[in-house]
């Protein structure tokens, strides 16, 4: 029997915005499942990773559920980063369902499946209001006191409150300093 075709799509999502969902969108077009796989899972309480993995799998589930997107058609892994970036694909490998593209714009993960994708293609895709709609801008907005709402699904405006989050950057950001 045929397998869906399967993409993969990796970030940190320090937080998930809206970018991070029109790229899913626009790859769901492409695909019949995608796998979302949520990378630095060791990381968080810093000033460039301040959420957990279970924090970002829970904004990505929740803003993919209001988006309307069927649940069927996504699976969410957890991704530890690992030394050794020559067996990386491999590791990830080991974490989820077979898949036949990687989508990214990160070029260690272009070059890491480029070298070492076996069967697996690279694809791009395309930047969706890239100066605005970027972690690093909605992180430096919380910090600052910045409007900030508009750049991530409603559902994720509602975690980082209900999480106490911009708080929790504020407190990084006074005992590490500005680190952006
Ligand atoms: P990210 O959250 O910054 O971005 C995720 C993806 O979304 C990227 O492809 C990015 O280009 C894309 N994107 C961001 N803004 C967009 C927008 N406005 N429109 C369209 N696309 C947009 O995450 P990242 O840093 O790229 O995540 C890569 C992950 O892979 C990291 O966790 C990294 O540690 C991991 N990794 C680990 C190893 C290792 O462990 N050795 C090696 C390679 C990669």
């Amino acid at each position: 029997m045929e397998r869906p075709k399967r993409g993969l799509y990796i970030g940190r999502f320090q937080p998930f915005h809206n970018g991070h969902l029109e790229a899913i969108k626009y790859v769901l077009e492409q695909v019949d499942e995608l796998i979302i796989g949520i990378g630095s899972i060791q990381d968080s309480h810093g000033i460039k990773n301040p959420f957990t993995a279970g924090e970002r799998h829970y904004m990505i589930q929740s803003a993919l559920i209001e988006a309307g997107i069927p649940h069927e058609k996504f699976y969410i892994i957890s991704i530890p980063d690992i030394d050794r970036n020559a067996v990386w694909l491999a590791h990830v490998r080991t974490l989820c369902p077979p898949f036949d593209i990687v989508y990214s714009n990160n070029q260690l993960v272009a070059r890491l499946t480029k070298e070492y994708g076996e069967t697996a293609q690279l694809a791009t895709i395309p930047f969706f209001n890239r100066v605005s709609y970027s972690a690093t801008v909605v992180r430096r907005r919380l910090l600052e006191g910045e409007k900030w709402e508009d750049l991530v699904p409603p559902a994720v405006t509602r975690i980082i409150k209900e999480i106490n989050g911009l708080k929790r950057i504020r407190d990084i950001d006074a005992s590490e300093g500005d680190l952006f």
